[in-house]
């Protein structure tokens, strides 16, 4: 039993609903592939550039993240040949990713242990790939996902948090939240949500000022019930009180529609 955790609700036809929902959402013209697809279709499906990718998405931006790694692949295109790089050079040509030193430091070391412990290939087991430096589990997820095909969880700050927001799942990590989702969700949406809900995430479902004036599921959203309209409730009193607010041509008091 996880702490602090409450299985918030387990229905699959609720779940199909979401998923289909955002997959509404997402896949419209204009909203731009995550930075391991983006990477996994420059480097053609290499599980390593994915794995070196996903180290250097740490704490930075998809577009930089991108960039760097077809700089870096464009100099080094194997673990042999990164494990030989200087490291000053590959510093270079990652910058300005977030924390670039360390990050050079370190992408030449896993290229080192790759080449020394398996044989120069990158490991499909998750207990392997965790020994590696910078690989936690979300990378390590990343990696059996979006590098090997193989059904996996990688819980990321979207993830974690839209999960909680349509009460898929009631939790405070990240961590639990990948059990939790482990459990619940259905193993045929495991290779997309991650990618699924980092699109939603980035253009929807933002962090701060979510769009839940245009939003396909506000009727399921915990979220929305309980921060977006109590927020409303207490500004302007119970709709028996006073009047709704106007209206905006979407149907959502103005207040609401955060896409305008
Ligand atoms: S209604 Fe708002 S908070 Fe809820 S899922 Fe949609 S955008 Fe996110």
């Amino acid at each position: 039993m996880l702490p602090n955790s409450v299985m918030a609700d387990d229905d699959p036809r609720r779940i199909d609903h979401i998923m289909a929902e955002v997959k509404k959402m997402v896949n419209v013209e204009g909203v731009r592939a995550v930075a391991l697809n983006q990477i996994r279709e420059a480097e053609d499906g290499d599980p390593f550039a994915i794995l070196i990718g996903t180290i250097l998405s740490q704490r930075t931006r998809d577009e930089v993240t991108v960039k760097a790694t077809a700089r870096l692949f464009n100099r080094y295109r194997n673990p042999a040949e990164l494990a030989r790089a200087d490291e000053k050079a590959v510093s270079v040509l990652i910058k300005p990713v977030t924390y670039y030193g360390t990050k050079a430091e370190s992408i030449i070391e896993v290229a080192r242990q790759i080449v020394d412990r398996f044989g120069g290939s990158v490991p499909t087991k998750m207990d392997d790939l965790l020994t590696l430096p910078l690989v936690g589990r979300k990378t390590a997820n990343c990696v059996l996902v979006y590098g090997f095909g193989i059904p996996a969880i990688p819980v990321d700050t979207h993830v974690h948090r839209i999960s909680n927001r349509l009460d898929i799942v009631n939790t405070r990590t990240p961590e639990q939240t990948e059990i939790e989702l482990a459990r619940v969700l259905p193993q045929r949406y495991w290779l997309e949500i991650n990618d699924l809900f980092v699109r939603f995430g980035q253009t929807t479902c933002r962090p701060v000022g979510p769009r839940c004036g245009v939003c396909l599921l506000r009727d399921d959203c915990r979220y929305y019930r309980e921060v977006v309209l109590g927020k409303e409730l207490s500004r302007h009193g119970s709709p028996t009180d006073k009047p709704w607010p106007s209206r905006t041509r979407s149907g959502w008091p103005r207040d609401i529609d955060r896409s305008r």
